[in-house]
């Protein structure tokens, strides 16, 4: 596994990260056992970076990782988890101080741990930028003052709302889901300003939530029936390679320099391990080829999240 630098802080992270939304059951229901034994196994072979939110099963996921967590040394994993979303509804984000300090307190808790690594505001595009400016992102610089956050930033879907976060904020990083995958490479537009900037990379999502499994994605998927046309134009090509798109995904994901750490999300230790086994392998480049050229014609390859005002 190998380990890099988030951006301008002290933290390397694993290069693939452990995302564990899974544990509150998104992708389907998930035993706690199981749950525990990935988060134990990703520790194990090489993964110190954690991502969770009180939003993945509406606090399932974070009260299943403070139990997978308890009694594990502190210094053994980077632990990231959000505030501000905490339902699938527009009326269920609140980005306001208040709500984000007793968020945290909350997360703690759940968690057993004493301070987050790193604090983000999840799917700033849903709520009013200007506020998230003003408001919100000034009360995580004082919680990183205060020493209750090592780090902070934001998560999002439109690379614009990133954008105009970054353009107009000091952070120490972003989270970007689903924009550098075999199905769209957009993250890679604007890694050379986050470079610039100081702030870290960390990429989400490198199955796409599924789309790039022979399983296929969930029903509340929000890809448009186009895009699901394509990935399984790509996975009917990878079948005749004899090849699990999968392996493809994972290694293309990670293959960005300027991402320190993809976060992928399961509660199955075996899909777990092939992912590490994958990374590790080179990357078939002339297939990577043939299924970028399957996805180049796709009508969309992006979907609508958030208020209009703060899409692509
Ligand atoms: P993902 O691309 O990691 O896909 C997860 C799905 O892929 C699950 O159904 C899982 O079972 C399947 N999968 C993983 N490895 C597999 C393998 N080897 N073989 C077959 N299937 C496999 O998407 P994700 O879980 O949404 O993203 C990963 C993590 O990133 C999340 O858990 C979360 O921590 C973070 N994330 C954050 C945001 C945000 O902040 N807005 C958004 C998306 C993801």
């Amino acid at each position: 596994m190998q380990y890099h630098q988030l951006g301008n802080t002290d933290l390397k992270l694993s290069q693939l990260g452990y995302g564990a939304s899974p544990l509150g059951s998104v992708f389907g229901k998930v035993d706690q056992s199981t749950g525990i034994r990935t988060v134990h196994s990703a520790l194990d072979w090489g993964i110190n970076y954690i991502d969770c939110s009180p939003y993945y099963g509406l606090t399932k996921a974070e009260t299943m990782l403070g139990k997978a967590l308890k009694g594990i040394s502190r210094d053994r994993y980077i632990l990231s988890s959000k505030a501000g979303r905490y339902g699938p509804d527009q009326a269920d984000f609140d980005m306001s101080p208040q709500r984000i300090r007793a968020s945290l307190d909350e997360s703690l808790r759940r968690l057993g741990v004493d301070e987050l690594d790193i604090f983000l505001l999840h799917d700033i595009e849903f709520v009013d930028l200007d506020y998230v400016l003003a408001e919100s992102l000034p009360c995580l610089q004082a919680l990183k003052k205060e020493g209750r956050i090592r780090y902070f930033g934001v998560t999002g879907y439109p690379l614009q709302s990133l954008q105009k976060i970054v353009h107009n904020y000091p952070l120490d990083c972003v989270l970007s889901y689903c924009r550098y995958a075999l199905h769209d490479t957009s993250l890679a537009s604007i890694t050379a300003l986050l470079q610039q900037r100081g702030v870290g990379v960390i990429n989400a999502s490198p199955t796409a939530m599924g789309l790039l499994t022979e399983r296929g994605a969930p029903d509340w998927h929000p890809a448009d029936q186009s895009l699901i046309d394509c990935c399984r134009q790509a996975q009917q090509l990878c079948i005749e390679q004899g090849v699990n798109i999968t392996q493809v995904a994972m290694q293309f994901a990670v293959s960005h320099q300027a991402i320190s750490s993809t976060l992928v999300g399961t509660a199955n230790p075996q899909n777990l391990r092939n992912n590490i086994d994958w990374i590790e392998q080179p990357i078939d480049e002339a297939l990577v080829a043939q299924i970028r050229q399957i996805f180049a014609p796709c009508a969309s390859n992006v979907w609508s999240s958030g208020l209009a005002e703060n899409s692509d």
